[in-house]
C-alpha cells in the first residue's frame, strides 16, 4: 500500500464536492464525512459550520452543512436532521421494499423476524424450525448461507416449506461468499450482505494508509463483486439487506474513520451507490452493533446523511449479540425502542442466545411499542431542541449533592456518580430490616448493613412508620447513617416527621408554598411532568432540590415520556440548571415481565443512551423487589453508565455455531459473573472477525467443531483448546491479565 500525504480524504460519496478552496479543509478535493484531526484550525463552536459542500449531481440546491456533533467532538455530522420530528413519534417516510409476499416500509406495521440455528445442510431440521418460527408470528426469517452445500440445501429448504403451505420469506445471511450469495439468490427472498467482508478480506486491525488511488481501486473491486448479485436480485425481483455491523468493518474503512458509527454508515453508502447506480432500490439498512449507544447512534447518522441525499430506504433495527435473558431484551430495549421513539425503523430482530422463537414474543413488543407510539404521535407541543447531542454520547452529570454546612447527616451517597438506583419500600420490608438491607444490596457486617458497588442508593417510602415505631424507625435511621437518601412524601412528613428524611413535594405544593411549613434546611426532592408549561417550572430556581423526579403518570397516551423529558431537559440546560434527574416510571398492576424490561428500557434508555438522566426509579407494586432492582442496574450498565456486573456480549449463535452456545454461556456465566468492569465475548464461530467482539475484553470463540479460540481484545492468544477445558482456561487467562477476584461470600 503506498504511503499517503496526511489530510488527504477518501474519495467516498464521490458526489460530494468542496465548493471551493476556502472552507478551511485544505487541498481535499473530494470529500464526504471529515475528520476534525485533518482539520487544526477548526475551533470547537458547536454549531458552527465548518464547510459547505455541494452535491456536483445536483442543480446545486442541495447545500449540505456539517458541524460538529458536539463541543470538542471529533465527529463532524451533516446538520440535517435525524428524523422527521423532534417533538413527537412520526414514523419517517420511507420506500415500500418487497421481501417475497411481505412489504416492508413506513406503509406497512413493523416486520419481525428472527434466524434460525440449526445447521442450514440440516434440511428437515432447519425446516423444523422455520415453521416454529413462522408460527409464533415472524414475518420474515433469515438462515445462515457459508457455502455450496448450505446453498444447495436451501433450494430444498424453500421446496419443502412451500409444499407443506409456508410462505414466509426466507433472507440468506452472507458473509465472505459472493458466488454463494449468486445461488442463493435463485431461490430465497432476500439476501443480507455484510459490507464490511462481502467483496473484502477479514479486517486485518492494521493501520494502513490509503492513497486517493488505493481507495478507488478498492471500490471498483467492490463493484466488481457485487454487481452481479445486484442484477440477480433484480432479474429475480429479490430484496437486499445492506447490513453494516460495527465489528465487521473493513481495514479501508477503519484506516479513514476507525470502528465508528461514521465508519458503518459509509461502508453502507459504499454498497448502497452501486445499489442505486445499477437502478436497483429493493433496498433496506442496518447498522448494528453491540453497544445500544453506538447503534443508535450510527442508525441516526445513516438517516441524516439519507435526509440529505433525498434517499428513503427502510431500516432493519438491532442490536447485536444483546445475549440473554433480561439483559438481552434489556439492551434491545433500549436500541431499538430509542430509535423506535425517534420514528425511525421498519422492521426488528432482537437477537438473543435463546431459542429463536423466544425472540418473537420480545420483538413483536417492542414492534406494537413504536407502531402505537407512531400511530398517536404521541410527543409533547413543539419546543427548540439545542442541547442534546444525537450523534455522540455526552452524559449531562447533574450536580450530585453537596454536604451544606450543619447538616448532621451525609446526604452525598444518596446518589451514585455513574448512575443512581432508587427503590420504592413498602412498610411491611421495614418489619424485617435484614431482609430489607439484603434486598437494597447492601453488604451486611454482623447485622448492620454498609453500602456497596451495586447497593440501592435511595429508597422512596410512600409512607412513613408511625412516630412509636421505633424498630422501623431504627431500621431507617441505619439506612439515612450509610448515606442512603429516604424520600417520603410532604403530606407523610407533616404528620409523622422522619428526621433527616428528603421530602418529595410536586409543583402544585411548591407553587403555594406548602414546603415552607417543613424547617428551614429540609432538602427537597421535585416531581415534575416534563410537559408543563415553562413558568410552571420556574420555581424550581428558588428550590435547590437535590433531584428531581421525572414522573409522568401514564393518563394519556398521546404525551410521550420520552419527549416530555427531553423537552424537560432543554428548559434545565437552558437556564444553567444542574439539578439530577431520576426516571421515575410507574408500571401499572399486572404488567408482564418483559414488558416492563422493554418499557424502562425503551423508556429511560432512550433518555440514557443521549446521556439525558441520573438515575432510575422504577415502581410495579405486583413485581418482584430484586427484578425491579435488577432491571434498574442492568437498564444503566446497558446504556454504559454504572457497571455492576461482569458484560456479556454473546452471539444468539446460528447454522455457523461451533458449540452449545446457551449451554457454555450460562456456564461462563455462573464462573465470572462477579466481575464488574470485566467483558466477555461468547461467540459460535469467528465469520464476522474479532471485531465483533469490539466491546470485549476477553473472547470465547468456536474456532473449529470441539475446539476454542481465546481472545484478550482483538488478539487471539490461545487456539484449539478442547472444549471441556475452556472455561477453566478463559479464568486462567482473566486472572493472568490481572482482571480476576474471587467471588464474593456471605459475612
Ligand atoms: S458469531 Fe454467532 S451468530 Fe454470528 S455467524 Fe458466528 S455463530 Fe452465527
Amino acid at each position: 500500500m503506498a504511503t499517503t500525504t496526511t489530510g488527504v480524504l477518501p474519495p467516498s460519496f464521490p458526489s460530494l464536492k468542496t465548493k471551493d478552496d476556502h472552507s478551511g479543509l485544505g487541498s481535499v478535493k473530494s470529500l464526504d464525512f471529515v475528520r476534525v484531526s485533518d482539520l487544526k484550525r477548526m475551533k470547537s463552536r458547536r454549531t458552527k459550520m465548518i464547510s459547505v459542500i455541494r452535491n456536483s449531481s445536483s442543480s446545486g440546491q442541495d447545500i449540505v452543512d456539517l458541524q460538529q456533533s458536539s463541543q470538542g467532538s471529533p465527529l463532524l455530522v451533516p446538520r440535517q436532521r435525524y428524523c422527521e420530528s423532534l417533538h413527537n413519534t412520526v414514523r419517517r417516510k420511507t420506500r415500500t421494499v418487497m421481501v417475497g409476499n411481505v412489504a416492508l416500509g413506513s406503509e406497512h406495521p413493523i416486520r419481525i423476524q428472527t434466524m434460525t440455528t440449526t445447521d442450514t445442510k440440516d434440511v428437515s431440521g432447519t425446516v423444523q424450525q422455520v415453521m416454529k418460527i413462522a408460527d409464533k408470528g415472524a414475518d420474515l426469517v433469515r438462515i445462515t448461507v457459508q457455502g455450496k452445500k448450505e446453498a444447495d440445501a436451501c433450494f430444498e429448504i424453500k421446496n419443502s416449506l412451500v409444499q407443506k403451505n409456508y410462505n414466509i420469506p426466507l433472507v440468506a445471511d452472507i458473509h465472505f461468499a459472493p458466488s454463494i450469495a449468486l445461488r442463493v439468490a435463485e431461490c430465497f427472498d432476500k439476501i443480507r450482505v455484510n459490507p464490511g467482508n462481502f467483496a473484502d478480506r477479514r479486517a486485518q486491525f492494521e493501520k494502513l494508509i490509503y492513497t486517493e488511488e488505493d481507495y478507488q481501486k478498492e471500490l471498483e473491486h467492490i463493484e466488481q463483486v457485487f454487481t452481479p448479485l445486484v442484477e440477480k436480485c433484480k432479474k429475480y425481483g429479490r430484496a437486499l439487506r445492506v447490513g453494516t455491523n460495527h465489528g465487521s468493518l473493513s481495514d479501508r474503512i477503519m484506516s479513514y474513520y476507525g470502528d465508528s458509527p461514521r465508519g458503518m454508515v459509509e461502508s453502507a453508502f459504499e454498497f448502497a451507490r452501486i445499489c442505486r447506480k445499477l437502478d436497483f432500490h429493493n433496498f433496506v439498512f442496518s447498522m448494528k452493533a453491540s453497544n445500544p449507544v453506538v447503534m443508535v447512534q450510527a442508525y441516526r447518522l445513516l438517516v441524516s446523511e439519507m435526509y440529505a441525499q433525498g434517499w428513503d430506504y427502510p431500516l432493519h433495527l438491532g442490536v447485536t449479540e444483546a445475549g440473554e435473558g433480561e439483559d438481552g431484551r434489556m439492551k434491545s430495549a433500549i436500541g431499538i425502542g430509542t430509535l423506535l421513539q425517534d420514528g425511525l425503523g421498519d422492521t426488528i430482530r432482537v437477537s438473543l442466545t435463546e431459542s429463536p422463537e423466544e425472540e418473537i414474543d420480545p420483538c413483536r413488543r417492542l414492534a406494537n411499542l413504536g407502531m402505537e407510539a407512531s400511530k398517536l404521535q404521541s410527543g409533547v407541543e413543539p419546543f427548540e431542541e439545542k442541547h442534546r447531542h444525537y450523534f455522540d454520547f455526552q452524559r449531562r452529570s447533574g450536580q450530585l449533592p453537596v454536604q451544606k454546612e450543619g447538616e448532621e447527616v451525609d446526604y452525598r451517597g444518596a446518589l451514585h456518580r455513574d448512575g443512581s438506583v432508587l427503590m420504592s419500600v413498602s412498610l411491611d420490608q421495614l418489619k424485617v430490616p435484614e431482609k430489607l438491607y439484603k434486598s437494597l444490596a447492601a453488604k451486611l457486617v454482623v447485622g448492620m448493613p454498609f453500602k456497596d458497588l451495586a447497593t440501592v442508593d435511595s429508597i422512596l417510602l410512600r409512607q412513613l412508620p408511625p412516630i412509636d415505631d421505633h424498630n422501623a424507625r431504627l431500621a431507617l435511621k441505619r439506612l439515612i447513617d450509610i448515606s442512603m437518601g429516604v424520600i417520603t412524601p410532604l403530606s407523610e412528613q407533616l404528620v409523622k416527621p422522619l428526621p433527616n428524611a428528603m421530602v418529595l413535594v410536586n409543583l402544585k405544593q411548591l407553587s403555594i408554598g406548602a414546603h415552607k411549613l417543613l424547617p428551614p434546611g429540609t432538602r427537597f426532592v421535585v416531581s415534575v411532568r416534563g410537559d408543563e408549561q415553562f413558568e410552571e417550572l420556574e420555581i424550581l430556581k428558588g428550590v435547590d432540590p437535590v433531584m428531581l423526579l421525572h414522573d409522568l403518570p401514564h393518563v394519556e397516551d398521546k404525551v410521550s415520556r420520552v419527549h416530555a423529558a427531553r423537552r424537560l431537559f432543554e428548559y434545565l440546560a437552558d437556564n444553567s440548571l444542574n439539578f439530577p434527574v431520576i426516571h421515575h416510571i410507574q408500571f401499572e398492576n399486572g404488567i408482564n415481565r418483559d414488558d416492563l424490561v422493554i418499557g424502562a428500557g425503551a423508556n429511560a434508555g432512550a433518555l440514557l443512551v443521549d446521556g439525558l438522566g441520573d438515575g432510575l426509579l422504577l415502581e410495579a407494586p405486583d413485581k418482584d423487589f430484586d427484578f425491579l432492582r435488577d432491571t434498574s442496574f442492568n437498564l444503566l450498565q446497558g446504556c454504559r453508565m454504572r457497571n455492576t456486573k461482569t458484560e456479556y456480549v454473546s452471539c444468539p449463535s446460528c447454522g455457523r455455531t461451533l458449540f452449545d452456545l446457551q449451554e457454555i454461556s450460562a456456564e461462563i456465566r455462573e464462573k465470572t459473573s462477579h466481575l464488574p468492569g470485566v467483558s466477555i465475548a461468547i461467540m459460535g464461530c469467528i465469520v464476522n472477525g474479532p471485531g465483533e467482539m469490539a466491546d470485549a475484553d476477553f473472547g470465547y470463540v468456536g474456532g473449529v467443531p470441539g475446539k476454542i479460540d481465546l481472545y484478550v481484545g482483538k488478539t487471539v492468544v490461545k487456539r484449539g483448546i478442547a472444549m471441556e477445558h475452556a472455561t477453566n482456561a478463559l479464568i486462567e487467562l482473566i486472572k493472568e491479565n490481572g482482571r480476576w477476584v474471587d467471588p464474593p461470600t456471605e459475612d
